[in-house]
């Protein structure tokens, strides 16, 4: 259903690259946004200047770019609600901060950094959590506690302080989740979280609502670890008198053994890229591979991570962007974890390859050809590559099962040739070199008659001699069917791999 007043966002925080579950959050506020003729906004979070790290925003915006994310507003396009990088919008989240001060509905409070800290140790000593709450709040160090007076001398001499909000006491919090239904929370559960920090910047939780009402945000879809802090977005929503967005929380993308959420660290660990780019980490000089500089094609993995929570209803896995679009919507993504699987995600890739004509791959695998020293025309390119495209899921995989094409072989597989190496070896295929330089038209066709003709007059055996001779011709004992081969590497490269290897082996 087309509804112009749709319009969602994606907020990372530039504290590293992004994980490919962000990417998977991206992609559905996209096909949601598209889907419903709405906009998509790309929001950067970046009030926490302790976890900034360099490049992590220009890194987050090349992924999505790979990935075909556009976006209709976002601090690289501007937009009405410029600006879209929460850093640049600081001043104006202190005087929504006052207004809920003013209100009644948050206070100062000047506990130290220390102070807090000893109160938690203090309750661990007696396995208790700490936690800044309903309860605690009136005998701590804040203005609900102080005279206003004291308050006043407090701010006016520069003593460092915090804005928190005020959690109302014996209230229930009723939160609808598209995904998830309703969940009720009791409010005595929560914390008193810091809105406004010491450093003048505001924190997540407020810079967030702010900026999701300001930018008329219809629905926030985001990941499930944000579902434990929508009673306090609620209770910010019904503070400020704003109407609340409709929610969405994704469900988690978990380990292949499901066993937890996939993490950062599992990548490499187990063999795949869990980033969509490869990123260098400039602090401990570690690379993580990417999916991209891995040999994925973007819309490979963009139909791999749109199926990874969300389901169309049908067999169907396959589906162009624009196929996902129409299909999609938040009723059909899962509340449970979906398993990431590797070897599926490979799958993937080998659909979209195969779908590709010889041109395109041909086009894409002459830079690795160039590497290796090889020219060769794009016709002849193509042609190779129709034979084996079948055997590979990525590019790069080509050459393994192409390289014979270019060159003679240079070593014979030990095993193959005790396999398939006999006494008469020799003698047969010095004898069908011979039958073959008389064949002039060196087709397909041709060579297969030829051979089928002096296979039967000699008597000998089908698979013995091909299996020999593929040996001879390529050096081990894979590759397509052998007289394409043949046909491609030419009459006289054929006559010159036969006569060396009968030289070569012993
Ligand atoms: N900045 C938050 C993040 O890094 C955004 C969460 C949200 O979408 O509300 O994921």
């Amino acid at each position: 259903m087309i509804d112009p007043n749709v319009r969602v966002r994606f907020a990372p925080s530039p504290t590293g690259p992004l994980h490919i579950g962000g990417v998977r959050t991206a992609l559905y506020n996209y096909l949601f946004a598209k889907k419903h003729g709405g906009k998509l906004i790309l929001r950067v979070e970046d009030t926490d200047q302790t976890r900034f790290v360099p490049g992590a925003e220009s890194y987050i915006i090349e992924s999505l770019a790979w990935c075909g994310i556009e976006f209709d507003e976002s601090i690289t396009v501007g937009g009405p609600h410029a600006p879209y990088r929460q850093s640049e919008r600081k001043d104006l989240y202190q005087q929504y901060c006052i207004q809920l001060i003013d209100s009644g509905h948050a206070y100062y409070a000047f506990d130290t950094p220390e102070e807090l800290e000893e109160l938690r140790k203090n309750a661990e000593k007696i396995k208790k959590t700490f936690t800044y709450n309903t309860e605690s709040r009136k005998n701590l160090y804040n203005s609900l506690t102080l005279s206003e007076e004291e308050v006043k001398r407090l701010i006016n001499s520069n003593v460092p302080y915090v804005v928190r909000f005020l959690i109302p006491e014996n209230t229930e919090i009723a939160m609808d989740d598209i995904i998830r239904g309703r969940v009720v929370v009791k409010s005595e559960t929560l914390d008193d979280k810091v809105l406004f920090k010491s450093d003048g910047m505001p924190t997540y939780h407020l810079a967030n609502i702010v900026d999701d009402h300001l930018m008329e945000i219809s629905h926030v879809i985001r990941g499930e670890e944000w579902l434990p802090s929508l009673p306090l977005h609620i209770l910010l929503y019904q503070a400020f008198g704003w109407n609340l967005p409709q929610f969405a929380h994704l469900p988690l993308l978990l380990k292949p053994d499901g066993n937890g959420k996939l993490s950062k660290r599992d990548g490499d660990r187990l063999g795949f890229p869990v980033f969509p780019l490869q990123w260098f980490d400039s602090k401990c000089g570690e690379i993580s591979s990417g999916y991209r500089e891995s040999g994925y094609f973007p819309d490979a993995f963009v139909n791999m991570l749109a199926l990874l929570g969300w389901n169309p209803g049908t067999e169907q896995e396959i589906f162009s962007i624009d196929e996902l679009v129409q299909a999609f919507s938040l009723e059909r993504v899962g509340k449970a974890g979906s398993k990431f699987d590797p070897e599926k995600t490979k799958w993937f890739n080998h659909q979209y390859l195969i779908k590709k004509t010889d041109q395109e791959l041909a086009v894409e695998y002459q830079p690795f050809l160039k590497e290796k020293g090889v020219e060769v025309n794009i016709k002849l390119l193509k042609k190779i590559i129709g034979l084996v495209k079948e055997r590979v899921n990525f590019v790069k995989e080509l050459w393994e099962e192409t390289y014979f094409f270019f060159h003679s072989p240079e070593a014979y597989d030990e095993v193959v040739i005790k396999k398939r190496w006999k006494p008469d070896s020799p003698e047969q295929m010095t004898s069908l070199a011979e039958m073959l330089k008389s064949v002039d038209d060196f087709s397909t066709e041709n060579i297969d008659v030829a051979i089928s003709v002096w296979l039967e007059k000699n008597q000998f055996g089908m698979g013995a001699i091909m299996n020999a001779l593929r040996l001879l011709l390529v050096g081990a004992s894979k590759g397509p069917h052998l007289t394409d081969i043949m046909a491609i590497i030419g009459k006289e490269e054929t006559l010159h791999r036969i006569h060396k290897g009968v030289q070569t082996i012993k």
